[in-house]
């Protein structure tokens, strides 16, 4: 049996803010995952389930292998649909950010319309360091994904009595792609019992899976196998390999931001590796470009990260963004390695 994760006081206060909400508004981090897209559908579709009006905010688009997670359709784009997003804020009561620990992680002009509301703020998170101030910070950097913590939250509430199906491919999906479908980040035994719960429900977890991976374009293909063949620096002397990913190369594949989701996962899988850094401009904003790194072991990505690229995240996945040329990311990645030389030995 899963034990309690909330206190007696942080269930009390989720209870009350709960009940006394008419409309509620979720909002995730920018260029949503998998877990921030899972865990805002999941937790839209349960304050439908308990009557209330409920609006999902996404800061910007999410990737196009993430368009069978439920209601996603109906979630609003900060980018895109400002008018609308003012008026759900306006209107909200109480307002749960999942999924980031961080004002920034929304992005600047957003931060600071859902900062200026009167509602209530709950953080549902697994980052460390949570430094948002809310009424309730639910904050759990040892859970696989927020989806994880957003069931235990619902198991302890009595919310996840009636828990749908749809819920649970939701919340599935989180812990799945936080996971890598269970490959890292996933030996707790609890994070099974998690599972566990949410397959009793019907879902097809196999299913899932193929929806969330097996739905590509040959161009993502065709991209991956350029990167590793042409583009890949493997720097032995460090265990640690680079990919870069200019707008020129996103555009000869067809592809944009969040078609490469998975890919800084694979030169890992080179015996040996303990680092992988993937640089990409960004399709959208001009001028930036975002960092992804991901390790094994103890190398601390977080670190790596905040130190070098403006960012953070968890030990073992971690990113960021730097605005300057391709050619000079790639200086500062050299710098950040030669600099963690120990660590990567
Ligand atoms: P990804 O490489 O998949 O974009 O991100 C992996 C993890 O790194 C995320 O779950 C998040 O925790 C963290 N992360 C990614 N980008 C940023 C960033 O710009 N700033 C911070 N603080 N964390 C980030
Ligand atoms: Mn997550």
């Amino acid at each position: 049996m899963l034990s309690a994760l909330l206190s007696s006081e942080q269930t009390e206060t989720l209870r009350r803010l709960v009940t006394h909400a008419q409309h509620v508004v979720t909002v995730c981090h920018t260029n949503p995952d998998g877990d921030a897209m899972g865990s805002s559908a999941a937790f839209m579709l349960l304050m439908r389930r308990m009557e209330k009006q409920v609006t999902a905010i996404l800061p910007n688009r999410f990737p196009d292998f993430l368009r069978r997670v439920p209601v996603s359709a109906e979630m609003l784009r900060a980018d895109r649909q400002g008018k609308k997003i003012d008026e759900a804020l306006a209107q909200a009561d109480l307002i749960v950010m999942l999924d980031f620990n961080t004002q920034s992680r929304m992005g600047d002009a957003l931060a600071e319309k859902v900062m200026a509301t009167k509602a209530a703020k709950v953080m549902i998170d697994h980052h460390i360091s949570p430094d948002i101030p809310c009424d309730v910070v639910i904050s759990h950097p040892d859970m696989c994904s927020t989806c994880e913590v957003l069931l235990r939250v619902m198991l302890d509430m009595g919310w996840a009595e009636g828990l749908t199906p749809e819920e649970a491919t939701a919340l599935y999906t989180g812990l799945m792609t936080d996971t890598g479908n269970f490959s890292y980040a996933s030996n707790r035994p609890e994070i099974f019992e998690a599972v566990s719960i949410l397959l009793q429900t019907g879902i097809d977890k196999d299913r899932i899976y193929r929806d969330v991976f097996f739905t590509h374009t040959e161009g993502r293909f065709r991209l991956l196998g350029y990167l590793l063949y042409v583009k890949m620096e493997v720097m032995k002397e460090y265990h640690a390999a680079l990919m870069t990913l200019t707008n020129e190369e996103w555009k000869r594949f067809q592809t944009r931001n969040g078609a490469t989701e998975g890919f800084v996962n694979m030169p890992l899988e080179i015996e040996g590796m303990r680092l992988s850094i993937f640089l990409r401009e960004d399709t959208e904003t001009k001028g930036l470009i975002k960092v992804s790194t991901r390790s094994v072991d103890d190398f601390p990505c977080n670190e790596f990260c905040a130190e070098f690229f403006n960012g953070g995240g968890h030990k073992n996945a971690a990113g960021g963004s730097l605005r300057m040329s391709m050619e000079e990311a790639v200086e500062v990645v050299h710098r950040a390695v030669k600099k963690y030389e120990e660590k990567l030995k």
